[in-house]
């Protein structure tokens, strides 16, 4: 049960950017497609970015750091998807007017008022996702709305950006990307920070998530859609959260990290009242390498052995505040660590808090601290490495600990799957952008607007009345339907008209829903994959029953095709032949039964044949067929 936290008390305040790729049959800048490669990459380039000596002078810290980092970037490329634009031997063509199309549409559904003229930006990114060390973004409208549960939210700004390049892989001080995704159009929907609690954000994310489905023209399914979150409490900082994947994750991300800066808070006030000073906390650090001489931690004899040093540090009065937690499994000592890792580019730390473990005992933690003059509200941090590495390990260590002095450090933190984040970066500073030159601006002419919106979609109630008059669904069913990402897809194996709407629907809405519930990954389902599902229901290869069991193997086996999961499931339907094969021999098995109950004992033999060949038979079938062998065997006296 979810205990109550008074969030407006918290003062908690959240803002949302919705990122979602756009269906076009184009990049945003060139005319490569739109879908991810499947092959093995072609080519290869090595790149190493550095900023020119007039963007540098307007660099913010995160960029410039992560220059400094002097990272080569392997760029990995065939050529279907993608060509010399992305890989930047070639400037932008002109931007992609399906594109622009899609973000009036979404902007004309969220109110906002459309620019008179689109103008391309270049936003400054150096960790090597993008080619050229920008990304490139134009705003297409301002101050829109949507109402969420009668209230108001303000939409701040829609733009259109390129997407990213993908990681796919790196070592040391080298990183792989793929670039098929390079230059793929992205709508990005931006909120006012008016958001005050985890389940409203949820509730927004999925309002602004739909009016972009609506449009009909965005991609769908895991990877179309990344949520950042802005989020700070009344006692905390703004902080960054990137890469939310999941809508149901959303209230997770967002509570966990306001239960962060509350502990953030609490610990500065602990600090405060034990009196620790910012000068206090020093680059101070003392090579006690002499102390671990005979030690039982692998990590510290292997470091030690190969010309390392272990290096600690003294962190007056934070003695108990390393371990503190502050959201599952994450504790100021992991945020620390999260820096040195970072900066210093260490496997990690050790803190007192922690210890006696991993190998290091009680005998050495006290020497330690002995060593490095502790007193008892004290704490150590220690680094086993290459002395340059643990120093500047335990320079960032220090500089996180001061900045626990003043509670919550302002950053860009990564969003993980269980709904905690980490650390990933400094937040970047406000002058990132200048214009990009290669690409003219693009007038947004009242024409256009109009021909949008007499294209957009019919509103939902609507629809709803076709999906109850036209296909006869239930209303929950076809709320569920218009809710789900499958409206399409519902339609056009409906107008096929061999299955019932009715299962069409429930196998798009409950029966998906229920199977990613179980685990089943039905995020990795493709069109592709649901449509020749339902074709092989409607060829009679398959019976309806075994529908959901080829789905699920087509989720785990995203290469396969329906053949493949039809072989090895066994789920080819039995010929009218092998059915009464079984069922003579069910009756022979149960001869007294039939002899004394006649007719009656269809419905127990009935029973037993579908249980042999449930999800390879259709029911009717199975039933006018045991009720005629029956009467044929009484009629031949068995
Ligand atoms: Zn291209």
């Amino acid at each position: 049960m979810r205990s109550f936290t008074d969030y407006d008390a918290m003062g908690l305040k959240v803002g949302i950017e919705i990122h979602r790729q756009l269906d076009t049959k184009t990049k945003l800048f060139c005319d490569c497609p739109t879908t991810m490669s499947e092959m093995e990459p072609s080519v290869r380039f090595l790149r190493r970015l550095r900023p020119t000596q007039s963007e540098l002078g307007q660099v913010d810290p995160a960029a410039l750091f992560e220059f400094q980092k002097g990272r080569a970037i392997v760029y990995e490329t065939d050529d279907v998807t993608s060509c010399l634009v992305e890989m930047d031997e070639e400037p932008p063509k002109d931007l992609n007017p399906e594109a622009v199309e899609i973000a009036v549409a979404a902007s004309i559904l969220t109110h906002a008022q459309i620019v008179d003229e689109i103008h391309v930006m270049r936003k400054i990114v150096i960790d090597g996702s993008n080619t050229t060390g920008f990304q490139r973004t134009c705003v297409v409208a301002m101050n829109g709305w949507v109402n969420v549960a009668d209230k108001r939210i303000p939409i701040q700004q829609i733009s259109l950006e390129e997407d990213a390049a993908r990681k796919t892989g790196g070592s040391g001080f080298t990183v792989n990307y793929r670039i098929d995704r390079l230059g793929i159009p992205l709508i990005e929907v931006s909120t006012g920070p008016v958001i005050s609690s985890p389940d409203e954000t949820e509730r927004v994310a999925k309002a602004i998530g739909d009016i972009l489905r609506d449009t009909g023209r965005v991609k769908r399914g895991l990877g179309a859609i990344r949520q950042d979150l802005n989020i700070s409490i009344r006692e905390g900082a703004l902080i960054e959260i990137k890469g939310v994947q999941e809508l149901d994750l959303i209230s997770k991300v967002v509570s966990y990290e306001a239960a962060r800066q509350l502990e953030l808070a609490r610990i500065r006030n602990e600090l405060a009242s034990r009196g620790v000073k910012r000068t206090e906390l020093a680059d101070i650090f003392v090579d006690v390498s002499s102390v671990f001489g005979q030690t039982d931690s692998n990590l510290i004899r292997k470091a030690l052995s190969s010309g390392g040093v272990a290096l600690g540090v003294k962190l007056r009065g934070f003695h108990g505040l390393l371990g503190r937690e502050l959201a599952p499994g994450l504790r100021l000592g992991t945020e620390m660590a999260s820096r040195a890792t970072f900066w210093g580019g260490v496997g990690g730390i050790f803190h007192t808090d922690e210890l006696p473990a991993y190998g290091i005992s009680e005998g050495e933690v006290q020497l330690m601290k002995q060593v490095l003059g502790c007193r008892e509200l004290d704490a150590v941090v220690l680094v086993a490495d290459h002395e340059d590495k643990a120093r500047d390990a335990l320079t960032a260590v220090v500089e996180r600990a001061r900045e626990a002095l003043l509670g919550v450090p302002s950053e860009t933190r990564m969003a993980t799957e269980d709904g905690t984040t980490r650390y990933m970066r400094p937040r970047p500073g406000a002058s990132r952008m200048y214009p990009e030159t290669d690409v003219p601006p693009v007038e947004v002419s009242p024409d256009l607007i109009s021909t949008v919106r007499a294209a957009l979609p019919p509103p939902r109630e609507v629809v709803l009345e076709q999906l109850l008059s036209k296909y006869q669904l239930n209303k929950k069913l076809a709320t569920q339907l218009i809710d789900s990402e499958y409206l399409d897809v519902f339609r056009r194996v409906c107008s096929t008209g061999r299955i019932a709407p009715t299962f069409i629907a429930t196998v798009l809405t409950e029966n998906l829903k229920s199977l990613g519930r179980e685990g089943v990954p039905v995020h990795q389902l493709t069109v592709g994959h649901l449509e020749s599902v339902f074709a092989a229901v409607s060829e009679g290869v398959i019976a309806k029953e075994a529908a959901l069991a080829l789905l699920a193997w087509l989720s785990k086996n995203r290469k396969g095709t329906v053949e493949d999961g039809i072989r090895a499931l066994g789920l080819r339907m039995l010929s009218e032949h092998e059915l009464l094969n079984i069922i003579d021999r069910t009756i022979d098995a149960n001869l007294a039964l039939v002899d004394e109950t006649g007719e009656r004992a269809g419905g127990k033999i009935m029973g037993l044949v579908m249980s042999a060949v449930r999800g390879k038979a259709d029911p009717s079938l199975v039933t006018s067929l045991v009720k005629t062998r029956i009467e044929y065997r009484m009629r031949k006296g068995c």
